[in-house]
């Protein structure tokens, strides 16, 4: 009895040494993501911001791996022996023409320059800080493993579904995943499955008035094809979401377009509904080379799975970020805050109840795919079981990709979010170390959802990840 009453007090003092550690952290982890933050990379070309975290983590004991995947920016980051083994997912890529100063009010540090408008910075700096604080829970003796993974290019690129597919995610028994937020709360939505796909064609270029009978226009060929796209819209499923950007429409008026270039996201909350409409644009895209004398060639650039829910991690995420708590702004913190509300339309009586959603953690959703949006997560989701929070480590105003996240990110505001953030990993991988039937339910829950017979097939089949720019 008494070896078992001092056990009990050696274990409570280890899990209060680790959230000792994040309280007394303000500092290390508000200057890393600073750093990341003022250094604005693009996906796959994240080698400074990889460089800082892994530096912290290299310094806290971890065992670094860096390239896998034969990504140069991907990395993971492991401490401590046998299992369970917990994995936590950390980004860090920025956006182009995000650039903002760290004010509450609109103001570019370099007009049309790369910013953190999704916080990412937050992000990796999170996840890492979560890692850090386990870690000094499983040096005091207990056994399992923490596992960060470095993930790049989430912006478009889709770094994880090339992890997944090389199996970077193997022998990890559960996933903690965020994503910096206006509110508190487990994000349940499963979202939409998508592709991204690069249709180039290639025609003939000739003077655009002396010889135009000679010439074949590529972009003749795109503009045939966005036009068969925008007719099939009529005849696909209405929770289909399809859009495209033309990237190369030629260099002047006056050539006949030898190349161009159009991208397109196909988007369903199913993943097999996204195939068929991608074999349906295939044909449409060779019908308009066909009729306009060009040929076509595609390219997938990422595949994401839809999310596969999990409710006992959700239930355990909604637990312990409970525990963990809202953020609390100072005075500074406030004034900083409605500032930016009122400059971005929110009137004054409004603002009370956005300071209460900050401070407080809300009920998750009821599910489904309202949230309307594709992540690369989705696919790890269907190799491990993840668990995933949303926390309010941005002002509420603004929405999403706007230069009101990229200030949030780069100030103190953005650090609470990320301390909340690592505070829930921490309570929420000590109880799936210390819980033997929790994960067994977990796991459970993970096979029968996604069936016996599952398996991985990624959607942008064996093509080598995007690293050429
Ligand atoms: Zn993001």
């Amino acid at each position: 009895m008494a070896l078992m009453m001092l056990w009990i007090s050696a274990a409570a003092f280890a899990q209060k040494e680790g959230l000792k550690y994040l309280d007394s952290s303000f500092e290390v982890y508000d200057a890393l993501s600073h750093s990341l933050w003022e250094e604005p990379e693009l996906g796959y070309r994240e080698y400074r911001s990889v460089e800082k975290l892994t530096a912290h983590l290299e310094a806290n004991g971890f065992c670094i791996e860096k390239g896998i995947a034969g990504i140069p920016t991907a990395f993971v980051a492991s401490f401590g022996n046998g299992s369970p083994v917990i994995g936590i997912l950390a980004e860090y890529d920025a956006l182009p023409g995000q650039s903002q100063a760290a004010v509450p009010y609109r103001q570019p540090v370099v007009e049309g320059a790369p910013g953190h408008g999704c916080g990412h910075n937050l992000l990796g700096t999170g996840s890492v800080a979560g890692a850090v604080a386990i870690s000094k829970w499983l040096a005091a003796g207990h056994k399992g493993t923490i596992k960060l993974f470095g993930c790049p290019a989430e912006e478009g690129g889709g770094g994880k579904a090339y992890m997944v597919r090389e199996g970077c995610f193997d022998g990890v028994d559960a996933m903690l995943d965020w994503h910096p937020d206006v509110r508190n709360t487990v994000n349940t939505a499963t979202g939409l499955a998508n592709v991204q796909v690069r249709f180039i064609f290639h025609g003939r270029s000739a003077h655009a008035s002396s010889g135009p009978q000679n010439g074949r226009s590529a972009l003749d060929a795109v503009e045939a094809f966005d036009y068969m796209m925008n007719l099939m819209r009529e005849h696909v499923p209405s929770d289909t979401r399809i859009h495209y950007a033309i990237t190369d429409g030629g260099k002047a008026p006056n050539i006949v377009p030898d190349r161009a270039e159009v991208q397109y996201y196909i988007r369903n909350p199913r993943r097999s509904i996204v195939g068929d409409i991608f074999e349906r644009a295939i044909k449409a895209a060779e019908g308009a080379a066909l009729g306009t004398g060009t040929t076509m060639e595609y390219e997938i650039v990422s595949g994401n799975y839809e999310r596969l829910p999990n409710n006992t991690m959700s239930e355990l995420m909604f637990a312990k970020l409970c525990e963990a708590g809202g953020v609390a702004y100072d005075a500074e913190e406030r004034r900083f805050a409605e500032k930016m509300m009122m400059s971005s339309g929110i009137t004054e009586d409004e603002i009370p109840a956005l300071i209460r959603q900050v401070a407080t953690v809300a009920e998750p959703d009821a599910g489904g795919n309202e949230a309307w949006v594709s992540s690369d997560v989705g696919n790890v989701t269907w190799v491990v079981p993840t668990g995933s929070i949303r926390v309010a480590a941005f002002v509420p105003a603004g929405s999403g990709h706007c230069w009101q996240q990229t200030a949030s990110a780069g100030m103190s505001i953005g650090t609470k979010g990320l301390l909340v953030t690592a505070r829930t990993f921490y309570l929420a991988a000590l109880e799936l170390y210390r819980n033997n039937d929790l994960l067994r339910r977990v796991c459970k829950e993970f096979e029968t959802r996604r069936g016996k017979d599952f398996r991985f097939e990624p959607l942008m089949g064996d093509r080598k990840p995007p690293l050429k720019f």
